[in-house]
């Protein structure tokens, strides 16, 4: 069942397969860890984390916290045990104990109780800190700086940051890593702040790097330093070694279970998400909560973004009930509005909920009931929210090797500001989408999609935008900005770009970094009288405002009317000296082009990063109608009427959904939310699969029961009311 139409069939796929073989190495493939039959990692759909301070022990409560559990229908619990801090009697020499354990077992008692409760149980290590006697004992296991000292704990200097690279890990880790699981069976290993705390030049970091290398530790974070790029790859690799280590010595003693590395992210994280994709059968995207001008649909980004690699296998949501701020209120309790749209968020974009309380005690009880209403609706609902697979269209790529060895320092303006900015976009337009990564771009995992969007993915191999060139020849759509293309996958520039002949522009060898006052003519066909659709809903208008930062392009060939134009930048002061020098030029600001069956828009200007920066009403058109142009085939729901709201699609085994989130509250400066704000009434038309049967709709959030009518394979329905969110469910 689905519907709209992928790209491709099955046919295509097999005939095109070769190519999927194309993309770069950036650094090794894994090979996937086979899992056993009784895998446990599909059923939890809520997770409970109780991560336990050293105190804990002996004063907290363990009725309250396992008939917490109980009461909101957690069916898999994170647990502290060790590393950092023992929760158990260990025997491993130099793995501190709590001091407040006793002779007790306050991991064990949680795991006996949770076990009762039938939860999967994994335990939660923590190996970025040690203790004086590690240090006394071991100096070589301490992390260590550019200048050659140990490093103390940034926060209790009376605690080593621990090299992660090196044997603490590698044997002391892995050590403690069996005894847990050999003692109480665990179905996992968590491990938090596994992967290092920076940079450290230990001796075994000096002489692995040089074993592996020849090279001497980089000293410059410069992404264009040969012993720099051959760190991160070395690092990279190091890291899953460890994980394959630890994955390994945990199936040997349990096969049912696995180990799940505090890893991934978008384009900015440090592992290849492409390889940790291929080596956990689940993850956890850890992202506690909003800060600062954080958007609330930030969530659902990071389930977008584990989801581009790790398709359909399940990836729980992990957020905590506290102020996430730099100043680390790690005790805290946000208001409820907050906790509950991020939560919804990350569900409407297939999370599945994990929240996490730090200590057993409870100084602030007022996040208990939003979590248990929070999560006694997702257990009541649970058939509908077992996602098979999103029918999203649109596909936004991001890249980790453009933020590595393009962005470099920069690389949230350079990259992921350009991003965010698309990404906003398509949440105002209520386009359903998801994220794509850049190393798979081959036919098989590019097939849900009629439109790729490269915002400002400007690192490319060769082999990847063959890819995409192969993706159009389909009949694929693009979209792209800026500089996409114009780098090597090493962040070298090109001489022209990767995608020149899609784009019909060629690099003109220069970049304006910081255009003022400059503006875009909306140009008319002299032939036809009109305009292009790309300009739609800028009708009253002849002129808006220009980017900040363009790329010079020449065209390829004849183009003929592009429908923006440049203005170039103008004085701005004195006011008397305020009006153009240049009226009118012919130099395109858009490319459009059919090319075969695809299309292709290309915008040599950052319209997506100025976007973010700005949020222009004019800008934001630009940005959907280039995607409903390159589309060229309607969406899978089209959701009419005020507001701000996410919208997703999905399948399920026998039914499908609409999530609508209500993001419409947020406070006008930034968060966090006070108050839900209800969405006035919403139009919605979901588009069927030919042949469809539509048995029962519903709305999961009111319980009401809609006026649903059914014509030409869509239905529409309308909501009255959205408070926080709503979903559509269509029993099939
Ligand atoms: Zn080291």
């Amino acid at each position: 069942m689905t519907t709209g139409r992928p790209l491709f069939n099955r046919r295509s796929f097999l005939r095109h397969s070769a190519l999927a073989g194309t993309a770069l190495a950036l650094a090794g493939d894994a090979s996937p860890v086979p899992a056993p039959a009784d895998e446990w990692f599909e059923r939890p759909m809520r997770w409970a984390q109780l991560t336990l301070v050293e105190d804990d022990p002996g004063t907290y409560d363990l009725n309250f916290w396992l008939d917490y559990f109980r009461r909101t229908h957690s069916d898999a619990a994170c647990l502290s045990a060790g590393g950092c801090v023992a929760y158990y009697p260990t025997k491993i020499p130099l793995h501190y104990r709590s001091q407040w354990l006793g002779a007790g077992d306050a991991f064990g008692d949680l795991v006996a109780g949770c076990r009762k409760l039938n939860m999967v149980v994994i335990a939660r290590t923590d190996p970025h800190a040690a203790h004086q006697d590690v240090c006394d004992r071991h100096p070589d296991w301490i992390a260590v700086n550019a200048e050659g000292q140990k490093i103390r704990h940034p926060v209790m200097p009376e605690l080593w940051i621990t090299c992660a690279l090196g044997p603490y890990n590698f044997d002391f880790m892995t050590s403690v890593t069996k005894e847990i699981v050999t003692l109480y069976k665990v179905d996992g290993i968590f491990s938090n702040r596994w992967a290092g705390s920076g940079m450290c030049y230990c001796e075994h970091c000096r002489e692995n790097f040089h074993a592996a290398t020849g090279m001497d530790l980089p000293r410059t974070l410069n992404p264009h330093d040969r012993a720099r790029r051959a760190y991160t790859g070395w690092r990279e690799q190091r890291l899953f070694e460890l994980w394959r280590l630890w994955d390994g010595e945990i199936r040997k003693l349990n096969p049912a279970a696995c180990y799940i590395p505090n890893s991934g992210g978008g384009a900015t994280s440090d592992l290849d998400m492409k390889t940790i994709g291929e080596l956990a059968p689940t993850l956890v995207a850890d992202r506690q909560a909003r800060s600062g001008i954080t958007p609330p649909w930030a969530n659902g980004k990071n389930g977008k973004e584990y989801r581009s690699t790790m398709g359909q296998k399940p990836i729980a949501g992990l957020f905590s009930v506290g102020v996430e701020e730099p100043y680390r209120w790690k005790d805290s309790v946000q208001s409820a509005p907050e906790i509950r749209l991020w939560v919804l968020d990350g569900i409407a974009n297939g999370l599945r909920p994990w929240f996490t309380k730090f200590a057993g005690s409870l100084n602030d009880r007022r996040w208990l009931p939003v979590v248990e209403d929070l999560y006694g609706w997702h257990y009541r609902n649970e058939r509908y929210l077992r996602n098979v697979r999103p029918l999203a269209r649109v596909g936004m790529v991001y890249s980790q090797q453009t933020a590595r060895f393009y962005g470099g320092q920069q690389a949230r303006q350079k990259v992921e500001d350009h991003t965010l900015g698309y990404y906003q976009a398509l949440i105002e337009a209520r386009i359903p989408f998801e994220m794509v990564h850049d190393r798979l771009l081959d036919v098989e995992h590019l097939d849900p999609f009629r439109v790729l969007i490269f915002p400002n993915i400007a690192a490319l191999s060769v082999g990847q935008c063959a890819q995409i060139r192969e993706y159009v020849h389909l009949g694929g759509s693009i979209v792209a900005t800026h500089e996409t293309s114009l780098y090597d996958e090493w962040g070298e520039r090109r001489a022209d770009f990767g995608l020149a002949d899609l784009f019909g522009a060629s690099f003109d060898g220069a970049i304006d970094a910081r255009m003022q006052n400059s503006y875009l003519s909306l140009e008319t066909d002299p032939a036809t009288g009109k305009r292009h659709p790309l300009l739609a809903g800028l009708d009253d208008t002849g002129r808006i405002i220009n980017g900040v930062s363009r790329v010079h392009t020449k065209t390829i060939g004849a183009y003929a009317n592009p429908p923006l134009t440049l203005i170039p930048s103008y004085p701005d002061l004195p006011m008397e000296e305020v009006f153009p020098r240049i009226p009118k030029t012919d130099i395109p600001e858009v490319y459009v082009h059919e090319a075969g069956k695809g299309r292709v828009v290309y915008f040599p200007w950052d319209i997506d990063r100025t976007f973010w920066e700005l949020l222009s009403v004019d800008h934001g058109k630009l940005l959907r109608n280039a995607v409903e142009w390159a589309a060229n085939w309607p969406p899978p729901v089209t959701v009419t009427g005020p507001g701000v709201l996410d919208v997703t699609i999905w399948e399920q085994k026998g039914s499908m959904t609409v999530h609508l989130v209500n993001l419409t509250n947020p406070m006008m400066m930034k968060g966090p939310l006070r108050e839900f704000i209800p969405a006035p009434p919403q139009k919605v038309i979901i588009r069927l699969a030919a042949g469809t049967k539509v048995k029962k709709v519903q709305l999961l959030v009111s319980g009401m029961t809609p006026r649903v009518q059914e014509a030409n394979g869509s239905i529409t329905l309308t909501i009255p009311s959205i408070l926080d969110h709503e979903v559509i469910a269509i029993d099939l």
